[in-house]
């Protein structure tokens, strides 16, 4: 992912609220944040930072309201009349996935399309807590 081997890559992620004082701070003040952690984390060992930059990210979680369960399943069901389609990953699927489960729904929909019959659903089911 760098150019230089020497160098790595660090992602830094902040849980804030939209408007609240992360998500208002600059960038260089949130720059500062991040390196004073990393340096009180002891992940830093001392290392200089080349350069950094901030990415807001708005409404970046799927937030499940009551009785989601039951819309999803209304969906789901509308959607299985169709046999072409393979739902897949967090908001193919409207499924809290990680990356792991949402790569996985892909690799099992590559399997169906080859002739098998995963069921995309089941994947990551304690997290949805439809099992
Ligand atoms: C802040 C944050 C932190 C996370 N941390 C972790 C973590 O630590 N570990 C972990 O396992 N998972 C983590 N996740 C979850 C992980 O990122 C997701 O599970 C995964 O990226 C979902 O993959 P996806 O392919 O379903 O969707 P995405 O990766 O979101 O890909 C969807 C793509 O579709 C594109 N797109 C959307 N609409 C259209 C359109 N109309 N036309 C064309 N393209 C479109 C988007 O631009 C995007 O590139 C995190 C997610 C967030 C938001």
């Amino acid at each position: 992912m760098v150019a230089d081997p020497a160098t790595s890559l660090l992602g830094m992620e902040y849980f804030c609220d939209e408007g609240d004082a992360i998500w208002s701070g600059s960038d260089e003040a949130l720059i500062g944040l991040a390196s004073r952690e990393l340096e009180e984390l002891k992940l830093r060992h001392g290392a200089g930072i080349r350069d950094a930059c901030v990415i807001r990210v708005p409404m970046a979680y799927p937030i499940y309201e009551t009785g989601y369960r039951d819309a999803l399943e209304g969906v789901k069901k509308h959607l299985a009349r169709f046999s072409n389609l393979q739902c897949i990953g967090r908001y193919g699927m409207f499924y809290y996935n990680g990356m792991d489960h949402s790569v996985w729904t892909g690799f099992l929909a590559a399997k169906n399309i080859l002739g098998a019959h995963e069921d995309l659903w089941s994947v990551n089911m304690e997290a949805t807590g439809n099992a």
